[in-house]
């Protein structure tokens, strides 16, 4: 009996380290509000490029990467550029893919973590906090970079992208996507990620894509997903949204699909580039979900055995 009894215990000690290994990375609502709570923080001043506000951010985004073993994949985390008389700089974590073929190809996963400053003054605040935009995206990638760190799942490699001076132009973008095409990367897909702090409302689909017809992204994405999380948004093709956040760069200079998910639809957020857009009135469960819903998706993605998403063509 003491025998059989040590067997059990030996199965249950190898059952539960089993079940650890292989256990999936939930991110809790809790992480992002921590995220998006100091990035908006008023100590931060508005992440306006050049300032020490922004400073801050990237020290507590590389930080964030290193903590996770994910890389940087320049000489260190800041891939520098000058804006004006100001200098700035992107901050990229990479994960290089487990896949000896696959890993030549790249995934950028990004968001812009600038933001635009100081605004209007309203009720003696003058801090334009940018939690909705764009700490909410920066979280979005900060926490899938903590589940492909923790889960060394992606066979395609990685770049975590946050972008600086993309409330300038998309300058911080446009640096990055001309660098890497000199490098010639073999870059698959683009996903950005911009003001998904606050959930869509009265909508089948949990954040709409830009571009939606230009690639079979959407589709691709609902199908990995097994419901539907990208949809497609009138307004967003009405104000050529498509050209205005950080996939643009990308799109122009490799033509592969580069898209941004957004739950921002001009009437359930109104303090868009105002004082107003505070930490506080973000919705972290909401959040929390919403990165759980993608990862999945992304996952997929990012381990396709060909590239299966795709530039429609004529478009
Ligand atoms: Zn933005």
């Amino acid at each position: 009996m003491k025998y059989l009894k040590n067997i059990f215990g030996i199965l249950i000690v190898s059952l539960l380290i089993f079940s650890c290994k292989t256990k999936e990375i939930i991110i809790e609502a809790q992480e992002v509000d921590d995220i998006v709570t100091y990035l908006a923080s008023d100590e931060l001043e508005g992440r306006d490029t050049g300032s020490e506000g922004i400073e801050k951010a990237a020290v507590y985004i590389e930080s964030y990467f290193e903590n996770l073993g994910v890389e940087p994949y320049f000489d260190t985390y800041r891939d520098s550029f000058n804006v004006k008389d100001k200098k700035a700089f992107n901050v990229i974590g990479y994960l290089e893919g487990t896949d000896p073929k696959l890993k030549d190809e790249f995934v950028i996963i990004g968001a812009h973590y600038d933001h635009i400053g100081f605004a209007q003054e309203e009720n003696g605040d003058k801090i334009a906090n940018g939690a909705n935009d764009n700490a909410a995206g920066v979280g979005t990638v900060m926490t899938m970079a903590k589940y492909f760190a923790k889960t060394k799942s992606n066979k395609r490699s990685i770049l975590f992208t946050l972008f600086s001076a993309e409330e300038k132009g998309l300058v911080g973008s446009k640096y990055l996507a001309k660098t890497l095409k000199a490098k010639n990367i073999d870059l698959y897909v683009m996903l950005n990620f911009e003001m998904v702090g606050v959930p869509l409302v009265d909508k089948d689909y949990t954040a709409y894509v830009t571009g939606f017809d230009k690639t079979n992204l959407a589709e691709k994405m609902n199908e990995y997903a097994g419901k539907k999380i990208a949809g497609f948004f009138s307004k967003a093709e009405e104000f050529r949204l498509f050209m205005r956040s950080d996939n643009y760069p990308f799109f122009k200079e490799f033509n592969v699909p580069s898209q941004t998910f957004c739950t921002f639809d001009f009437s359930n957020f109104e303090h868009y580039h105002k004082v107003g857009d505070e930490a506080d009135i973000m919705d972290f469960n909401h959040m929390a979900n919403f990165v759980n819903t993608f990862i999945p998706a992304v996952k997929k993605a990012v381990n396709a055995e060909t590239k299966e998403i795709k530039m429609n063509p004529s478009k």
